[in-house]
């Protein structure tokens, strides 16, 4: 190369040019080196480029230079790191070389080119951190957005899926199964009691252990969720209700194993409801209501058991629903009016009395007699209401019927458990029972005192009843173990022999003997006897003879609305009419 070029290139370039000898000794170096390196050009003169920059960073590549150097290869772009003699900094060269050869083929040594590259290579490993930082905060960002998600869908107390969960799995199964998968619903008997008995604490434990037993029973592809405090339900992967009933029945035994708990141990009932996909338009919510229905039906049956969705049992819980509703409507609209049945004097064949009976008399329905509608007003709670409805209107007939010249000397109404516990039943009937020429009578169910032991504000009722002149009565004696227990704790003045006993008493010697013996401890106790559901001439004889002081059933007479009653006693009067018994 010309020498002058040269030069005047190597002072205009950013480069710098370098020349070794065969020992890889510098023996030269442009100018520019000494602006870059801050040392003249001479320093390196006889010093190779491994003895100037010896502790390099890099053993790999400074291994490929050296066998690019034995094998007298060009090199190109060897990147390096040195450090400045002054100051020891560091700084970045890259550099490039070709091996020189004599024209006889002798190796001469290298030239090439230098770069300060500091800054490339700073900003390079800058980057590189900033990538790897950024790698490192994806992650990160991917970890907390997947521990959100799962909070998201999950109940944090069980591990299990959450309604929302639930709600998406569903739709999910809808595309994947087509109709065939089902739904239970379950929840755990008397949790309440555990949580309020044994703290929040063990309810929670409880819930865990469940939801364990859960999984187990449940495997996947099942999807078990939490709905609720103690409610679960199961996305399962299948319509045959023989199956899912019996895994249902496996994971009620399983739950009612014993729980250790820190300091106790507790057992749980759980109940299912199973409804299976029958179509493809059925939403999850309608299904989980099937479920639900079938569960309220598993409890109803007395717990601890799973129980199917069928048509038949919506059917059934639908019509109870629109019994309950019409019931609740009917209350509302007063629709309950009273039948009267006659008591005769077993004695003298006159009219000793009268039981007033309920009927419902509904818009849609007709007339309705007590069998069809009070197990439901029961659980409806709204007998309590009924029957005050009852005591006035027949309060107000009998008072009206006292205008007309007709007393009547007892009107007896049926009383059911809850009406008992008000707390103002006698303030009421001490404002309505005005006319006192008729006593006042209250038949009571032995439910009265099922548990052989009355409640406080029974008793309580009972004795201030019996303080303003209101006699008691214990209703269908003899069908029920409590009767005497009954007999005991109300003392009542009257007892009323069942009708099943009455139906019998001719026939069935020992029920003779029975019905004698009732009648005896009565009159040992001071205590009237009425027998209900006289159907003959026979029966009214026999159990006149037996001592029945009362008697009342169809062969006397059948429940009659208040005209009908109202004229039956009238005629009665007029021709002085009394039942001949003997
Ligand atoms: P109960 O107190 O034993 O009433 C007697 C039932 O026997 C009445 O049925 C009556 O119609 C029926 N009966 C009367 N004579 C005969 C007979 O000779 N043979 C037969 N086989 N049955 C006869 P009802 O009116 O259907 O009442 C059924 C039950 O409903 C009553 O049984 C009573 O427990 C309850 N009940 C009726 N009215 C009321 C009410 O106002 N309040 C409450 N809480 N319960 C009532
Ligand atoms: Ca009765
Ligand atoms: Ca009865």
């Amino acid at each position: 190369m010309d020498d002058r070029l040269l030069h005047d290139f190597a002072e205009i370039a950013s480069d710098w040019f370098w020349e070794t000898d065969a020992q890889h000794r510098f023996t030269f170096f442009s100018n520019r080196i000494s602006e870059v390196i801050g040392v003249p050009a001479e320093f390196f003169l006889g010093k190779s480029r491994m003895e100037l920059l010896k502790g390099s960073d890099d053993q790999n590549s400074w291994a490929e230079h050296f066998a690019d150097l034995e094998a007298r290869r060009p090199f190109r772009d060897f990147t390096y790191q040195a450090k400045r003699p002054i100051d020891n900094s560091a700084f970045w060269i890259r550099t490039s070389g070709e091996p020189v050869f004599s024209k006889a083929g002798n190796f001469l040594g290298y030239r090439g080119t230098g770069l300060d590259v500091t800054v490339e290579v700073l900003a390079r490993a800058q980057l590189e951190k900033s990538n790897i930082e950024l790698k490192k905060r994806n992650a990160e960002l991917l970890k907390a957005k997947s521990t959100i998600e799962r909070m998201a869908y999950e109940d944090p107390l069980t591990g299990l899926k959450n309604r929302r969960f639930i709600e998406e799995e569903f739709a999910r199964l809808v595309q994947r199964n087509g109709p065939s998968f089902s739904v239970l619903h379950s929840d755990l008997d008397r949790f309440k009691q555990i949580n309020d008995t044994l703290g929040h604490a063990a309810g929670d434990q409880v819930l865990r252990v469940v939801a364990n037993r859960l999984l187990a029973c449940f495997p996947p592809p099942a999807t078990i969720g939490r709905i609720g405090g103690d409610e679960f339900v199961i996305l399962i992967g299948s319509s045959d209700p023989i199956l899912l009933k019996e895994q249902a029945d496996a994971a009620i035994r399983d739950i009612s194993q014993t729980i250790v708990l820190d300091e106790t141990s507790v057992e749980i009932g759980t109940s299912f409801g199973i409804a299976c996909k029958e179509g493809t338009d059925e939403s999850l919510h309608q299904l989980l209501s099937r479920a639900d229905l079938a569960l309220y039906e598993a409890k109803a049956l007395g717990r601890n058991r799973a129980q199917l969705f069928t048509p038949e049992l919506h059917n059934r819980l639908i019509k109870e629903k629109a019994l309950a509703n019409d019931l609740q409507n009917g209350v509302k609209n007063d629709e309950f009016e009273v039948w009267y049945q006659p008591q005769i004097n077993a004695r003298s064949g006159a009219l000793s009395g009268v039981e007033a009976l309920m009927r419902w008399n509904s818009p849609s329905r007709g007339l309705v007699l007590p069998e069809h509608f009070m197990s439901k007003a029961e659980s409806l709670g709204i007998m309590p209401e009924i029957d005050g409805s009852i005591l006035r209107k027949s309060l107000a007939f009998v008072t009206q019927l006292a205008k007309g010249g007709s007393i009547l000397p007892r009107l007896s109404i049926n009383v059911s458990f809850d009406r008992l516990t008000e707390g103002h039943i006698v303030e009421e009937v001490q404002a309505l029972w005005k006319d006192r020429s008729t006593q006042l009578s209250f038949e009571l169910v032995e439910t009265v005192t099922f548990d052989g032991t009355m409640s406080a504000i029974i008793k309580h009722n009972l004795d201030r009843l019996r303080d303003i002149g209101v006699s008691l009565e214990v209703d269908d004696f003899g069908t029920g173990h409590a009767s005497i227990t009954a007999l005991l704790q109300v003392e009542p003045d009257s007892l009323k022999i069942d009708r099943s006993l009455v139906a019998s008493v001719l026939v069935d010697l020992k029920c003779r003997r029975l019905v004698t013996h009732v009648i005896a401890m009565a009159e040992a106790m001071n205590v009237r006897v009425i027998a209900e559901g006289v159907e003959t001439r026979k029966q009214a004889q026999c159990l006149a003879e037996l001592g029945c002081q009362t008697l009342q059933g169809f062969y006397f007479a059948p429940p009659m609305p208040a005209e009908d009653f109202a004229t039956y006693v009238k005629n009665r009067q007029d021709l002085g009419l009394a039942t001949t018994i003997a």
